[in-house]
């Protein structure tokens, strides 16, 4: 039944409005779906939300009598007394969405009580009653909100363009189809379209979400030994090391299956993978924290997204926890293997790959070329009569270094003047691929790689918009991209060094990244970061003579040639003295 909050009750209720943009009143209206039992709701969006949000469910439905009642505020059917407040099981409680709402738009709301023989029509214009009548419905509710903020053209001005709402209305969908696989979620926005299934799997919603290729990355939260009832238990999904991704977004919080927000959290579980990722690569999960609802304080926000923890020290270590066990009883150690020597050494294809691979011209020399391999893949301490090239000697801070072999497909063995050289293949080349865009974009002089078969990509609101307002600076990246019709984009090329590596997943790094915010000079280098680490060879991978040679060549020429873009060492340094010392010399 829906009743009026007492004055008391209500006035310790977290004040302040709750709709802001589009997805504020779509996030009400769901939650209201969820809270009124609904195992389907469907979402329809246009005009980015400002033109129409129509969210319907199959839910329990509003007594005719107490339609109204519903649009007033402080009324609510989930709390009466103000102890109600201490242990909140409904993700609404305030009564104050749909009069918050209904004062800043057109409702329709269609409803029929599970138990009644007709439904109800509502229609109210800016917080007036313009309409009411019983009409045939089927059980559950339809809400149709149109003329968003019409009345409040301040908060229309804050608006971002319609596709960017579009896409805020998507994500918290798909955080809501997260939370709650049993339930069958549709959207509709514009031509974008998402459907979740219902089953329950939280599996089947993650590929609903993201694709069946990250829900096989997955790894299951394995449950804590000896979890007492009392702390709070996470479950969930987190994704395989090998599934990171360039920004946060792709972690999803939830605190009694409520979706929120919190920086703590993100730290506890980025915390956990430390060790298992790249610096500056995010992982993927999709976590619950059930906790005793006395423990936590929903009511710290007006958008009920930040709440508050009675022990948030307990709530971090038991997330931290339980990501880092599932992470390392899913992870066998790595083994130190032997360095394989392959026979067959590289197929004429991987020759070419690889030398699409590397910028090449400005740090080469034309030494590379002249260099013979001796044919083998792999050649521990072979010296494949390659002189010791003083005349090549580059004016930068490292000396020139003759290869001596790889070392566990990852390492250069390298000799220079003052003993030993061990370098980082993959560090390496990163470092030399950033600079090379670098100095490209600065100069605007990208060496771009035509794609005979053009890469189609399907790219969302928001990321469209990105690349709209940035064009110039895409070109500056080498990345040549256009509209393809619908949200279909053709990139038709690539940063040369890119050519290789897969150009859709680089350019979704690249625009995750510019999502980040932040200024263009700043975003630019974080995108080159992105290229540079898709484009960069991998460690483990078998490199010939003639590349190892190459490759350092290019370090060679860098302006900081000992560390990579994220600071790790391109290489460690056995000096003559060192190894001497070690010897007893
Ligand atoms: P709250 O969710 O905080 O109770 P709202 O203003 O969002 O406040 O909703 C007021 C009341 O209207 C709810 O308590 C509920 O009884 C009823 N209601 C709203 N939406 C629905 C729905 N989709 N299905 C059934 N009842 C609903
Ligand atoms: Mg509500």
């Amino acid at each position: 039944m829906i009743e009026k909050l007492t004055p008391e009750v209500s006035s310790m209720i977290a004040a302040g409005e709750v709709i802001e943009r589009p997805a504020s009143v779509v996030k009400e209206l769901v939650e209201n779906s969820i809270d009124a039992g609904a195992t389907e709701i469907s979402v329809e969006i246009q005009g980015g939300g400002v033109e129409l949000i129509r969210v319907a469910d199959n839910g329990a439905g509003i007594p005719f009598d107490e339609v109204e009642l519903a649009f007033e505020r402080f009324a609510t059917s989930k709390l009466s007394v103000a102890d109600d407040l201490e242990s909140i099981a409904t993700l609404g409680f305030r009564g104050e969405a749909l009069p918050s709402i209904a004062s800043v738009s057109q409702v329709t709301m269609v409803t029929r009580h599970a138990d009644a023989e007709s439904g109800a029509r509502l229609e109210i214009f800016e917080s007036q009653v313009r309409d009411k009548e019983r009409e045939g419905a089927s059980p559950g509710t339809i809400i149709t909100v149109q003329q968003l903020f019409r009345n409040v053209p301040a908060r229309r001005k804050f608006l971002r363009s319609p596709g960017s709402e579009s896409t805020r209305v998507q994500t918290l969908v798909t955080r809501y189809a997260l939370a709650y696989p049993e339930i069958r979620f549709h959207l509709t926005a514009g031509r974008s379209r998402f459907a979740s299934l219902g089953t329950g799997d939280l599996l089947e919603a993650v590929a609903a979400v993201y694709s069946r290729d990250v829900a096989q990355a997955m790894l299951e939260i394995s449950r804590l030994e000896d979890a007492e009832d009392e702390t709070p238990s996470v479950t969930g999904v987190v994704g395989a090391p090998t599934v990171d991704r360039a920004n946060r977004n792709y972690i999803s919080l939830f605190v009694n299956r409520r979706w929120v927000q919190s920086r703590a959290l993100n730290v506890a579980v980025e915390q956990a993978y430390h060790g298992f990722l790249k610096e500056r690569r995010f992982p993927m999960a999709v976590l619950n924290i059930s906790i005793p609802f006395e423990d936590v304080d929903v009511n710290a926000h007006p958008a009920k997204t930040e709440v508050r923890f009675r022990r948030q020290d307990q709530v971090f270590s038991a997330v931290q926890h339980a990501v880092r066990q599932t992470l390392t009883a899913h992870t066998p150690v790595p083994e130190m293997r032997r360095a394989q020597v392959t026979a067959g050494g590289f197929s004429d294809a991987q020759r070419r790959a690889v030398s699409t691979f590397w910028p090449v011209q400005p740090f080469s020399r034309g030494s590379a070329a002249s260099v013979q391999t001796n044919g083998e893949g792999v050649h521990a301490l072979s010296d494949a009569g390659l002189p010791f090239e003083e005349s090549l000697s580059p004016k930068s801070a490292l000396p020139v270094l003759r290869v001596l072999g790889q070392v566990q497909n990852t390492y250069i063995a390298a000799e220079g003047p003052d003993g030993m050289f061990l370098i980082d293949q993959h560090a390496a080349h990163e470092r030399v691929v950033f600079e090379k865009i670098q100095a490209d974009a600065a100069a605007s002089a990208p060496e771009v790689q035509i794609l005979m078969e053009p890469a189609t990509l399907d790219l969302n609101p928001r990321q469209q918009e990105l690349l709209q307002d940035n064009q110039a600076s895409f070109a500056a990246l080498g990345l040549l991209v256009e509209p393809f019709g619908g949200d279909l984009f053709l990139i038709r090329g690539v940063p040369s060094i890119l050519a290789e590596a897969d150009p859709a997943n680089a350019l979704v790094d690249v625009l995750d990244e510019l999502s980040e915010g932040g200024d263009p000079e700043t975003w630019q280098q974080r995108a080159a970061y992105s290229i540079a680490c898709h484009s960069a060879i991998r460690a483990g991978k078998v490199m010939t003579h003639q590349e190892m040679v190459a490759l350092t060549r290019q370090l060679e020429g860098c302006n900081q040639p000992h560390s990579c873009p994220h600071g790790r060492p391109t290489m460690i340094h056995l000096s003559a003295t060192h190894l001497e010392r070690e010897f007893g010399r």
